[in-house]
């Protein structure tokens, strides 16, 4: 069986005419706002490294596709269960959406059919913490939201209220707490919120993290190692093809993010899934105390484990135009037109990443995913610009060092904004979960979990129906989440 090579992991590097657009963009930023003398930025967000197991496995009881934080906790929590698991990633673990986040691990204004997994997930955090010794950087900081607008204030009272049917506590600030907890903006603010459970994790740390201790429970991992496709033998699961041999397996599960439609349609599965392109800033590590997480219609600012902090406009996106995205458009519609205040129209980005094409490929032959080994998609330049002036003007203190990185990540969504997971029927051992639309990072933990209980058949952790894939086959299949 051949061994995939992490050191061929060369082929995201950006061509060198992207890469000097990109810094000129960041330096000019920097010099405008005085701080040109700074290290040169960078456009890739931070992520452990880990090093590949030797030999890709001839048989595992299930291969787990895709190494994000969804794949990787799936296969931690079978391998607690004394299953062989082997994790195949085209390119990095955790180098896709799972590094790109903002880190936030929330309840918080969580649609009622995420909830239950959102509040599982944040015991787990704390849980593979205790037994696996790891370092994903989690903890339960608490989530600010501030607001001078009584509308949305309204809007956080009602969830609030609906929270405390499912048990979750979170406090409403009035004007004068929210104004005494947001001192650093050293403004008056009208009203907000605080989570004192839910937190933040590192997204630099997490995923491979998890990837680490799974491999110390016998787990294998095979970066840099694309699966092209499933050998069904009676219309089942029977292997994995890998662009370096096929694993035997009658259980496959596909964790591949932004790919899974296009993946999913090599098998005749249709997964109706978009991606909207989301642009992060971020800044040095410093030394003054500001928010650990803090959210504000115009920007959002997250404290990463080493200090620097992350910059976001929350839910502000490209929808760069794919053969895939016409082809699903009007299961989207309704989302779209929720959300179309913050969604602009996009460019090639879509097309050059190769993961919403159209196209069928064989077994025996590079496919797209060994073309595009990361995808790490062009920051949107006026969302940089905007993003690190808003921030700088919620929190001056953040205009000390410049920008360090900016990097953009496809956030994969489904039409009603709740995740697919669940055994396809049409292909007996085939186990979809993607289409985490913006919230997987958090809920990766009781997501991995309860792919763990689907496919071992114990008792599943919260109620698993919500997340159906065969609900995408029917005309209508709910209300498009609300955050
Ligand atoms: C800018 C941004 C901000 C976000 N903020 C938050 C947040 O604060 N909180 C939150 O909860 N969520 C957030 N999210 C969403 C969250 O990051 C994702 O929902 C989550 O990381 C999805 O994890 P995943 O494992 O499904 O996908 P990914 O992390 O994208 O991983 C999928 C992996 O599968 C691999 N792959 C695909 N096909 C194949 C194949 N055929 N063979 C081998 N490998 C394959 C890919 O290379 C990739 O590494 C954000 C996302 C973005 C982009």
């Amino acid at each position: 069986m051949a061994h995939c090579q992490p050191t061929a992991i060369q082929q995201h590097r950006l061509p060198a005419h992207a890469y000097d657009d990109r810094m000129n963009l960041l330096l000019t930023i920097n010099r405008a706002h005085g701080v040109g003398s700074t290290m040169p930025p960078t456009m890739q967000p931070p992520l452990r490294s880990l090093d590949s197991s030797p030999q890709l496995p001839s048989h595992a009881d299930v291969v787990v596709i895709g190494g994000g934080i969804i794949g990787v906790f799936a296969a931690y929590y079978m391998a607690r269960r004394g299953l062989s698991v082997a994790v195949v990633e085209k390119g990095r673990i955790g180098a896709e959406q799972s590094s790109r986040n903002w880190g936030w691990c929330r309840q918080q204004n969580r649609d009622a059919r995420e909830l239950p997994m959102a509040t599982r997930s944040l015991e787990l955090w704390e849980q593979f913490a205790a037994d696996s010794g790891e370092d994903t950087g989690f903890s339960r900081c608490g989530l600010m939201y501030l607001s001078n607008d009584e509308e949305e204030i309204a809007r956080w009272a009602k969830w609030r209220d609906f929270a405390r049917t499912a048990g979750v506590t979170t406090h409403m600030l009035s004007g004068r707490e929210a104004t005494e907890r947001g001192r650093a903006t050293g403004r008056a603010w009208k009203g907000g919120v605080f989570s004192p459970s839910d937190g933040t994790a590192d997204p630099g740390k997490a995923a491979p993290a998890v990837a680490a201790a799974l491999m110390r429970l016998g787990g294998s991992v095979h970066q840099n190692c694309a699966a092209r496709g499933i050998e069904l033998e009676g219309g089942r699961v029977s292997g994995v093809v890998t662009e370096a041999g096929t694993i035997k397996t009658r259980t496959a599960v596909y964790a591949g993010g932004a790919w899974a439609s296009s993946f999913c349609r090599q098998l005749g599965i249709r997964f109706p899934q978009a991606t909207v392109r989301q642009t992060i800033v971020r800044v040095p590590p410093m030394a003054q105390q500001l928010p650990d997480a803090l959210h504000t219609a115009r920007v959002s600012v997250t404290r990463r484990s080493d200090g620097s902090y992350n910059l976001a406009i929350s839910g502000r996106g490209r929808v760069d135009p794919t053969a895939q995205l016409l082809r699903f458009a009007p299961q989207f519609l309704p989302m779209f037109a929720k959300r179309w205040r913050n969604v602009f129209p996009g460019g090639l980005e879509g097309i050059r990443g190769g993961h919403e094409s159209l196209a069928r490929w064989g077994l025996d032959a590079p496919t797209p995913m060994e073309r595009a080994r990361i995808l790490n998609p062009r920051p949107d330049a006026a969302a940089v610009k905007q993003t690190y002036e808003r921030a700088v003007e919620l929190l001056p203190a953040l205009g000390h060092a410049g920008i360090a990185n900016a990097w953009a990540g496809f956030v994969d969504s489904t039409p009603d904004g709740v995740p697919g997971i669940g055994e396809v029927w049409e292909v007996p051992g085939f186990i979809l979960a993607a289409g985490f639309s913006g919230h997987g990072f958090g809920i990766g933990p009781g997501a991995g979990h309860l792919i763990a209980d689907l496919v071992t058949g114990a008792e599943p952790i919260f109620d698993p129906a919500p997340y159906n894939p065969a609900r995408f086959k029917q005309s209508a299949w709910g209300k498009v989440a609300d955050f």
